[in-house]
């Protein structure tokens, strides 16, 4: 219904009988969770946007698992959501079970993560994007890129122009994002059995693969793999593990102060694997075309067969059984993906304790597709190849949807700033997870698919997903692209935690003080602020309300991240310097057209590197593999006579 809505609306508002002589600034084709994000950042710069995508039911599809967050991911939730993005504020909506992973350990590993309702979440996300201003929402499979082939053969930048459907129809735009996922040339398997499809009966995307192949784009195979969908009807889950929602679920939203469904929380329950089930997986081994292919599959999330190859010690694996949804029967057996043939998979399930007698709705199966390498891109996910061409999710080698929509939202963003000559907005390691997958992928490319990990941070300690507002909203909000009400809201939780803070620090007692008090401390003479005394675990912003009462007029929300910062806070303050630093290379900008054969005293081992990753800052030119300190030292003297020339030619001029 909504899907038809969708549809009837996109093409009566501007009222067409056809595509042609159609031109928008940017075109994001897909409408995963890549372009979900990136087609409605486009919009709110401002720009022009056309969302195309093969089928408008899919919008928002989640291919695999029916969950969104967990650690590092769930970080990268919360900055889409700072940054004014929709995938945490339709999770908030379309989430069966909300669950804080590692709550145990320290604030900076907590991972947010909510149980998803498909058919919600697809329903909420196109009722977002269907009204969404400046964004128009239309059917179409893109088939070929429109760029200058003459220019780009002879390797001079290309710039793109529009995009070609395969009905032969072009559209006009000066900026493309491409977020395509898994359906570059995606061919499925079962058993022996392959077949062309981008998922489980969806065509593949076959015309874009030549288009980017013949622009020069190097591509690469990558595979990826799903589990069967089970029937509940026929699972007793009577002996095993259950796992409920936390009772107080935290929203991933900055905007919400609770969840669409807290009251209706549906539980997960916990089996395994067994002897048996690792039997028939070893018998089977030859008759798996999947695993027989040498492409990479996801280290951190592998296949059923992967990991009893791997850990042939192991005697059993965990599956986690994940709910569909409310109206749905259909379970999701997390950590067993496989690609088996058909007739074995059923009869491999009825071997794990609580699946005696299940039936299986739909085959587990894997899926091979097409990447680009990431180093071709920038660090606003344009192509440096051609202007005006963005990648964004799994096209550019990463795994996941929430990975796919935190690009999409920077390739968005820019796509439509470029499109109206604003500056580019771009994110660093320092500001959050988004600009460390972006830099990792940029300057290491990726030979597996991308997983983001809290390890993968230097600075996981700044980059919490309690405090992603504090990091980004601002610096959206001088891109244009968060709204008067976010921002509104923001700045109100900012004053509130600042003066709450001041509150705190404003309070000193000497150890004898507090102890009289009632909070004992070691009697060192060292005095310490209220603030200070919330780095000892037994004390909190809640303890303290007895001595300090206006914290308990507090949002019990803005206590807990008062809490967690006055936690940090000695080691953000060792952090900061190595912050300063970071940011000096990261603010000393390289020319990605520098010539590097005028640079002397370069290895030509490095300069060959130099040529392929063409480095933005002299920071990722230091984070570079194969960079030696020699070469750094003649680089950054390079840099630093041409620097100013450079910055010069970046100042964007004032739109009359
Ligand atoms: P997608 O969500 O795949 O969306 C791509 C969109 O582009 C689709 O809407 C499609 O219709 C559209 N499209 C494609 N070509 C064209 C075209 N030419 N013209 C117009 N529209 C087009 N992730 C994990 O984290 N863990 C897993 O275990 C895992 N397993 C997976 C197993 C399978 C079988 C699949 C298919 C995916 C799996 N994923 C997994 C990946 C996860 O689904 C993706 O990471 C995520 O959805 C990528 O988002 P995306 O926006 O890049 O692409």
């Amino acid at each position: 219904m909504l899907c038809r809505q969708l549809c009837k609306r996109a093409w009566s508002r501007r009222g067409l009988a056809t595509v042609a002589n159609l031109s928008y600034d940017v075109c994001v084709i897909g409408g995963g969770h890549a372009g979900c994000e990136a087609a409605a950042a486009a919009a709110r710069t401002g720009a022009r946007t056309l969302l195309l995508t093969q089928r408008l039911d899919t919008i928002g599809e989640l291919s695999c698992n029916p969950s969104i967050g967990g650690v590092g991911k769930g970080t990268l939730v919360r900055e889409v959501d700072a940054l004014d993005g929709l995938m945490g504020r339709v999770s908030d909506k379309a989430g069966v079970q909300f669950h804080i992973l590692n709550r145990s350990k320290g604030a900076a590993v907590w991972g947010p993560r909510a149980q998803i309702d498909r058919d919600l979440y697809k329903k909420h996300m196109q009722s977002a994007l269907i009204d969404y201003p400046q964004l128009d929402v239309r059917a179409g499979s893109v088939f070929d890129l429109v760029f200058n082939h003459e220019d780009v053969a002879k390797s001079r930048w290309g710039k793109i122009s529009g995009v070609r459907l395969d009905n032969g129809s072009v559209i006009d735009c000066t900026q493309v994002v491409i977020c395509t996922g898994t359906f570059l040339s995606g061919e499925i398997h079962i058993g022996l059995q392959r077949f062309p499809a981008g998922r489980i009966n969806e065509a593949p995307s076959l015309g874009l693969s030549a288009s980017l192949n013949a622009a020069g784009f190097k591509l690469r195979r990558l595979q990826t793999g799903t589990p069967a969908r089970l029937d509940g009807k026929t699972i007793n889950f009577a002996n095993m593990d259950r796992q409920d929602g936390d009772a107080s679920p935290s929203p991933f939203s900055f905007l919400n102060s609770t969840v669409d469904n807290a009251a209706n929380q549906i539980p997960c329950f916990k089996t395994n694997t067994t002897a048996a089930t690792h039997q028939i997986v070893k018998d089977n081994l030859h008759n798996c075309v999947h695993i027989q292919e040498t492409k990479k599959g996801p280290r951190y999330c592998p296949s059923l067969e992967s990991k009893i190859l791997r850990f042939g010690h192991r005697e059993s694996h965990n599956i986690w059984l994940e709910p569909e949804g409310y109206n749905s029967d259909v379970i999701y057996p997390n950590g067993i993906s496989c690609s088996l043939p058909e007739d074995v998979q059923e009869p491999m399930m009825r071997t794990i304790p609580g699946l005696e007698n299940v039936r299986m709705v739909r085959p587990a199966y894997g899926v091979e597709y097409d990447h680009v390498d990431a180093r071709e891109l920038g660090p606003t996910l344009e192509t440096k190849r051609i202007q005006g061409l963005f990648l964004a999710g799994q096209i550019n080698g990463t795994t996941g949807y929430e990975e796919a929509a935190a690009q999409g939202i920077v390739a968005g963003i820019n796509a439509g700033l470029s499109a109206l000559q604003r500056p580019p907005f771009i994110l660093t390691r320092a500001d959050g997870y988004t600009g460390v997958m972006i830099d990792d992928l940029i300057i290491k490319g990726t030979e597996e698919p991308y997983r983001m990990f809290t390890s993968r941070s230097e600075y996981r300690m700044t980059l919490r997903s309690d405090n992603a507002d504090l990091r980004l909203t601002e610096k959206g909000r001088l891109a244009g692209i968060v709204s008067d009400g976010r921002w509104e809201t923001f700045q109100s939780t900012r004053s509130a935690l600042y003066s709450a803070t001041e509150t705190l620090k404003s309070v000193v007692f000497s150890p004898q003080g507090w102890a009289e008090r009632g909070y004992p401390v070691p009697l060192d003479g060292i005095r310490r602020s209220a603030f200070e005394m919330l780095r000892y675990r037994n004390i909190s912003s809640v303890a303290l309300s007895t001595l300090i009462p206006d914290l308990a007029k507090l949002d019990p929300r803005l206590l807990a991240r008062i809490d967690i910062d006055g936690h940090y806070d000695a080691h953000l303050s060792r952090q900061e310097a190595d912050l300063r630093h970071f940011q000096e290379d990261e603010n000393l900008l390289l020319d990605p057209q520098m010539d590097y054969s005028a640079v002397d005293g370069l290895s030509s081992e490095v300069r060959e590197r130099l040529l392929r990753v063409r480095p933005t800052t002299i920071g990722a030119a230091k984070r570079m593999e194969g960079m030696t300190p020699t070469s750094m030292v003649y680089l950054l003297r390079h840099a630093k006579r041409t620097f100013k020339k450079y910055e010069e030619s970046l100042i964007v001029q004032p739109l009359v």
